[in-house]
């Protein structure tokens, strides 16, 4: 609210860092436009102080507030309840506060959904090559589960990838019905065998972020094809060169910036029930970046 009064509202994002957040501009521009009295702040708060800042947001009656890293895993465990999709991640980037009991939720999945479907693309039902296993691939693997995608082949690397990946894929497994199965990297043709018959390749890694915009996590251009829709996670560049590469191959692409802003509705419509103006956001704070 460019108004703020004693009946203004607070919405905040948490984590540590978060000054380069676009978060704050996006919420306060949205509440602006469609005149709902909230305030969104960014506080940098380190994971041990989580539980303090948690506490002082719900005594002083704040509406909700996103959540960053390093915060996500606890967040969810100082949550009174945890929507479906957070209890099988074990990790939340939103809270809602009704009356003091605290509601944890993940949006970032639901961004990357409607990312992928206002791009044209139908993934339900079909077959997915998802790779990594950090924060936002996670995300993006028990929201396409529980939406229905029919298969989902994740690709990781380090030694973590048998850890909480394989207990998040065991409960994908019992609880949906989408099949999901981890893989090494370390077999180029296992990689290759599954995007040959998936509709979609999200790129979950970080390789390819700014500044190292000369990497890609596919370096074999022949693994690509032309029914292949390519999603990166990234948007820091908005084009990766995974991306350059796949559409010199004939493939659809879309990149992280619509699931960044889709995230934000998602969040946005939990707290106030409005649907967020997402074209004027565009506009204003995507179109350039
Ligand atoms: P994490 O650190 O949680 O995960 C990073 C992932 O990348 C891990 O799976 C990691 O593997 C993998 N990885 C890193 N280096 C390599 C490599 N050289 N080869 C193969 N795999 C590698 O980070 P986040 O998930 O938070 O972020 C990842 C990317 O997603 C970032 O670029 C971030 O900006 C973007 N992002 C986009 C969002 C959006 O809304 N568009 C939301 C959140 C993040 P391992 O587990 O083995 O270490």
């Amino acid at each position: 609210s460019k108004h703020i009064t004693g009946h203004t509202g607070l919405l905040c994002l948490l984590g540590s860092p978060v000054a380069h957040s676009v978060s704050p501009e996006m919420h306060n521009e949205a509440c602006d436009q469609l005149g709902l009295d909230y305030s969104y702040l960014a506080f940098d708060v380190p994971e041990d102080k989580m539980p303090q800042a948690v506490e002082g947001l719900r005594t002083m009656g704040a509406r909700g507030w996103n959540i960053t890293m390093p915060g996500k895993n606890i967040m969810c465990r100082l949550a009174d309840k945890v929507s479906p999709a957070s209890e099988i991640s074990g990790a939340c980037n939103t809270i809602v506060n009704d009356n003091g009991v605290l509601t944890a939720y993940t949006t970032d999945g639901v961004g990357f959904m409607r990312a992928v479907a206002e791009n044209g693309v139908d993934i339900i039902g079909k077959k997915m090559t998802l790779l990594g296993a950090g924060g936002a691939a996670t995300a993006i693997l028990v929201q396409a589960a529980l939406d229905g995608v029919a298969e989902i082949n994740v690709f990781n690397v380090r030694d973590n990838f048998f850890g909480r990946a394989e207990e998040i894929v065991a409960k994908l497994n019992e609880r949906t019905s989408c099949k999901v199965t981890l893989h090494d990297f370390s077999d180029p043709e296992v990689l290759r065998a599954s995007i040959a018959d998936s509709a979609i390749l999200v790129n979950g890694t970080s390789v390819g972020m700014a500044p190292k915009t000369e990497n890609t996590i596919i370096t074999d251009t022949t693994m690509f094809h032309k029914d292949l829709f390519v999603f990166d996670v990234i948007y820091n560049p908005q084009e990766t060169r995974l991306l350059r590469e796949a559409k010199e191959a004939g493939c659809k692409t879309g990149n992280g910036m619509y699931m960044l802003l889709y995230q934000g509705a998602a969040s946005f419509k939990l707290w106030t029930g409005e649907d967020m103006p997402v074209e004027i956001i565009k506009e204003k704070y995507f179109s350039g970046k």
